[in-house]
């Protein structure tokens, strides 16, 4: 590869110690090869633009020349995404770093797509804002990858996963540059770019919603006596609209392994000596290899000592709001049977909140691995999801698991399991995890994205989109230099049939023929107990099209028909398995819609208030109505009301 032409354009490194610093990201398969002694793929050559005309010259160049473009930010991804290969250079992006200025009036701020987040957080904190993203990788990710790989934060039940953050991003593909969301002019490509891991451009700046620095905060932990009865507190929490800032549900492995609870705090890190203890009565000169090499013994063991979990839960924002909705909180996770264990458990959590992932090294120099998987579901659908990937990772590794993306209509799934440091063994477990999440109808990613690991299973999962896909890469990536074979891999088209009409009470959802005239439609919901969360005045396919507010979800899921066939988007309230095109088919397309749903009865509040009101007092409107009017429901409507009549 002659890189002469290029050098002259834009800081650029052969050196090995730079090639070898971008080849990977920590995908632990990538780990698990190093630590065995396998160099990965260096690519030719790393730049480093600072502008976005020396971006524009590198994808023209790589153009001309056939030499294919790896976007980098921090290479915190874990799915193998930022990959190098020989023939291709590797665009480092860190040098994209400048933050600012805040719009107070829109509540967004202006950050370059290299900025490490912790570094937006603490610039914001100073200004005293926030943007709340908080992955536990905030100190080695950039806001770039964030969106690249739809990311999401510890406090992704109130402020959303990092998607629902991004108001507009420029972007530099190799047809040209472009503005989507806020800063589009004519076609938006927001929703392709975020999510395609830099297959079809790179992101250089983003405009990133924020909110004041939370004034105060509460959190407490619970104990309940199983999983199930923590799940009904959760899901009530989320669907009584009661907005935590935080909701980490520890399953009883996980409960008693890290002693998340005060009762067995103390304990907690002897778990595994009493385990290996309990073990070595077994089998006497297996006793350290026992918690890799015999995971199916060590997770019966696990079980058997763990009973219990813990659950902690969190509020944040303005004094008053926060006040409601934690005494309300505190009220239902006790009616459901969580036990009290005060703030400690929470403030523990909240003080070492992005330590934990950093201390898996010892497994893989100890010869194992380790690794992390996140699904998600409806709420109906969970106890299948946990129990069938349990069991898949666990013929192959010890495993817990913890509960802490939630929202209305369900949640995710966060595996975390070690196994013997054998590639063979790692493939295995993956391809029967992925697969056991798909029979249950769950996305294979929740917000670790796709790379090279989910790559088949995404691709399943969104094989009806992939023909859309392919036009707009012909568009934006004619000649296919941008990151290669990352997303949207060629999968059959799987067959779907379509089922009629139905609730789901659990989900709080509806699977609803587009065409339904609206009284027909509304009065059968009403005789079962429920309304369309967005009302709409004539059949749903007229009212499918135009914006959507940020951290809605009007669409959960689809059938849909397009000239190459029939397909389904699988309901799920939020996916990182490539883009969210959910609400950007056409209209026409659309053969079943899941929506979301409200209870009728209960309480609510009505009434009209600006935007920047609700914004001050941090509450969230249930539903805006065309006239302006905006609802608020759940049990602390009454007292939120009262709280927007004192401000006005
Ligand atoms: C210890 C640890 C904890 C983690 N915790 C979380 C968590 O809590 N939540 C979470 O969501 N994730 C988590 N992750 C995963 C990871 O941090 C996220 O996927 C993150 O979004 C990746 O950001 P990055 O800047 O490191 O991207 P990279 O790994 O460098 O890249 C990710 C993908 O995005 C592309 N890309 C990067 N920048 C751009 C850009 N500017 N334009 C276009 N494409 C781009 C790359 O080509 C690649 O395909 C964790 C990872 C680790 C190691």
């Amino acid at each position: 590869m002659d890189l002469t032409s290029l050098s002259s354009r834009l800081p650029l490194s052969t050196a090995l110690s730079d090639r070898l610093a971008v080849a990977r990201d920590l995908w632990p398969r990538g780990s698990l090869s190093f630590a065995t002694g396998q160099l990965p793929s260096l690519p030719a050559a790393v730049v480093f633009p600072e502008e976005e005309a020396q971006l524009q010259e590198l994808m023209f160049w790589a153009a001309e020349h056939g030499v294919p473009l790896i976007p980098y930010g921090a290479g915190s991804g874990v799915c193998g995404a930022a990959a190098g290969r020989p023939d291709a250079i590797t665009v480092d992006l860190k040098r994209f770093r400048h933050i600012g200025p805040i719009d107070v009036e829109n509540a967004t701020v202006r950050v370059q797509a290299g900025v490490i987040g912790q570094h937006l957080e603490d610039w914001l904190e100073q200004r005293g804002w926030a943007t709340r993203h908080s992955p536990s990788s905030i100190w080695c990710s950039t806001v770039g990858g964030w969106a690249a790989s739809r990311s999401a934060g510890q406090f992704s039940s109130k402020y959303g996963k990092f998607e629902d953050m991004v108001a507009a991003m420029r972007v530099v593909s190799p047809s040209g540059s472009f503005g989507t969301g806020a800063w589009a002019e004519g076609e938006d490509f927001g929703p392709w770019m975020l999510g395609t891991e830099g297959a079809l451009g790179i992101i250089t700046e983003l405009s990133v919603r924020i909110v004041p620095l939370p004034q105060h905060r509460w959190l407490r932990g619970y104990r309940f006596a199983d999983v199930p009865s923590a799940w009904e507190a959760m899901r009530t929490l989320l669907q009584a609209e009661l907005h935590p800032a935080v909701l980490r549900l520890y399953d009883p492995v996980d409960t008693r392994l890290a002693g998340k609870d005060t009762v067995h705090h103390k304990e907690g890190s002897r778990f595994w000596k009493d385990l290996r203890h309990r073990a070595s009565e077994l089998l006497p000169q297996q006793a350290l290899a026992l918690p890799l090499s015999l995971p199916r013994l060590l997770n019966r063991l696990a079980d058997s000592m763990a009973s219990g979990c813990v659950l902690i839960a969190g509020w944040e924002g303005p004094l008053e709001s926060t006040s409601i909705l934690s005494v309300h909180g505190h009220r239902i996770i006790q009616e459901k049977g969580g036990v009290d264990l005060g703030p400690e458990p929470g403030e523990h959590w909240y003080g070492a909140r992005h330590e934990v992932s950093y201390k898996l090294a010892p497994i893989f120099i100890g010869g194992g691995f380790a690794d992390t998987m996140e699904v998600a579901c409806l709420w109906k659908d969970l106890p299948l999801l946990y129990a069938r990937v349990r069991q898949a990772i666990g013929r192959h590794a010890v495993v817990m698991a913890h509960f802490s993306h939630a929202y209305r209509e369900g949640c995710s799934i966060y595996f975390t399991f070690a196994g013997v440091g054998d590639l063979a063994i790692y493939d295995a477990l993956w391809k029967d995890a992925l697969d056991a999440a798909d029979s249950v109808g769950a996305t294979v990613a929740h917000h670790h994205g796709v790379g090279q690991l989910k790559q088949q299973a995404a691709g399943r999962e969104l094989a009806g989109l992939a023909p859309l896909y392919q036009q707009i890469k012909k568009r934006l990536d004619p000649s296919g230099i941008m990151n290669p074979g990352r997303i949207f891999p060629p999968v059959p088209l799987p067959p779907v049939t379509l089922s009629g009409p139905a609730v789901d009470p659990i989900s709080l959802v509806a699977n609803l023929l587009p065409d339904q005239p609206a009284d027909q439609r509304d009065g059968w919901l009403a005789d079962q107990g429920f309304a369309l969360r967005f009302p709409a005045a004539g059949p749903l396919r007229e009212h499918l099209s135009g914006p959507q507010a940020p951290w809605e979800t009007r669409i959960l899921g689809c059938v849909a028909r397009l000239p190459h066939g029939r397909f389904r988007i699988k309901s799920v309230p939020r996916s990182a398995a490539g883009p969210d095109l959910r609400s950007l088919l056409p209209p026409s397309s659309y053969e079943q819609i899941v929506v979301p749903l409200v209870r009728l009865g209960g309480d609510r509040w009505e009434g009209e208030v600006p935007e920047n009101t609700l914004r001050k007092l941090d509450i969230r409107a249930s539903c805006r109505h065309a006239d302006g009017r905006v609802e608020i429901i759940g049990p602390a409507a009454p007292e939120l009301g009262d709280l927007i009549g004192k401000q006005k």
